[in-house]
């Protein structure tokens, strides 16, 4: 059975690509009106216009989530529009650099924790308020395979990942009650644009040993699962972790 998102908000950070773009393409399939929010301004309006050019119905919003008044604003600029929230998916991510822990630049310590961690941090706060408002909803957070291993030279990365599963657990828990379901999820390799070129031939040099199926993931395949989380089929499902890894932790 297909989720059925008719009458049906959602948010969806990091939408402009790869994961979010995937989310925001078959929340719309499935009736859902989205937002489709993302740093690059342009690539937001060009995935909000594919989906309305399919018959769906999307509005780009730019929003950097490590701004936490603008986050605010993207919840009310969504209320505004759609009438209120039902479904958010706090996506919006970057990849780091590599570098052993001792190594690890401070800057890049501090973008990464801030997007990838804060970023989620920022959204949840102001969509459970609006979810509340609403009577209920729910919400997935994009952590990673290393929300749960760790990867050398990515303890950033790793770091904030692991906060993300962590986050969701303590928020799932504190509206368990009030109607709202909290999930985490964590792919592992995925086909987008997120790794840069030494990653990208870091995967493809590892990638048998890595992830068994001995392929990447494809966007859709994550975005089947995030669809599934938020759908009432997983009514009972909350304050979990789901790996999407082609068994990437199963040794
Ligand atoms: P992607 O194709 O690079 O898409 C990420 C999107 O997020 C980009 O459009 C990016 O915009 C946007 N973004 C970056 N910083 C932002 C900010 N501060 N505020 C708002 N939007 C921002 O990456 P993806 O692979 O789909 O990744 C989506 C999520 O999945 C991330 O959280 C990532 O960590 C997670 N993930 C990915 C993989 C994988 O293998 N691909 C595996 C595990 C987890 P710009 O292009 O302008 O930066």
């Amino acid at each position: 059975m297909k989720p059925d998102f008719h009458g049906k908000v959602a948010i969806v950070t990091g939408a402009g690509s790869g994961i979010g773009a995937a989310v925001s393409r078959q929340l719309a399939q499935e009736g859902a009106e989205v937002v489709v929010a993302d740093l690059d301004a342009e690539a937001a309006h060009c995935k909000a216009a594919e989906i309305s050019s399919q018959g769906g119905r999307a509005y780009d919003f730019a929003v950097d989530v490590t701004d936490a008044a603008a986050v605010e604003k993207l919840i009310e600029f969504t209320v505004q529009k759609c009438g209120g929230l039902d479904m958010a998916v706090n996506n919006a991510g970057i990849d780091g650099v590599r570098k052993a822990t001792a190594d690890y630049p401070l800057d890049n310590w501090h973008k990464l924790i801030n997007v990838n961690l804060n970023g989620v941090f920022y959204s949840m706060k102001y969509e459970i308020a609006a979810m509340l408002n609403r009577g209920g909803g729910a919400i997935v957070n994009m952590s990673s395979v290393l929300g749960s291993v760790g990867l050398p030279t990515a303890s950033a990365y790793t770091a904030a990942k692991h906060g993300v599963v962590g986050l969701t657990k303590v928020a799932a828990i504190e509206y368990a009650r009030m109607g709202i379901r909290i999930n985490v999820v964590g792919p592992g390799w995925i086909e987008t644009p997120l790794l840069s070129e030494q990653m990208e031939a870091l995967a493809t040099r590892r990638m048998a040993g890595l992830q068994p199926m001995g392929r990447r993931g494809k966007p859709e395949e994550v975005a089947a699962l995030v669809c599934f989380l938020l759908s009432d089929q997983a009514s009972f499902v909350t304050g979990s972790y789901h790996l999407v890894d082609g068994a990437y932790t199963a040794h």
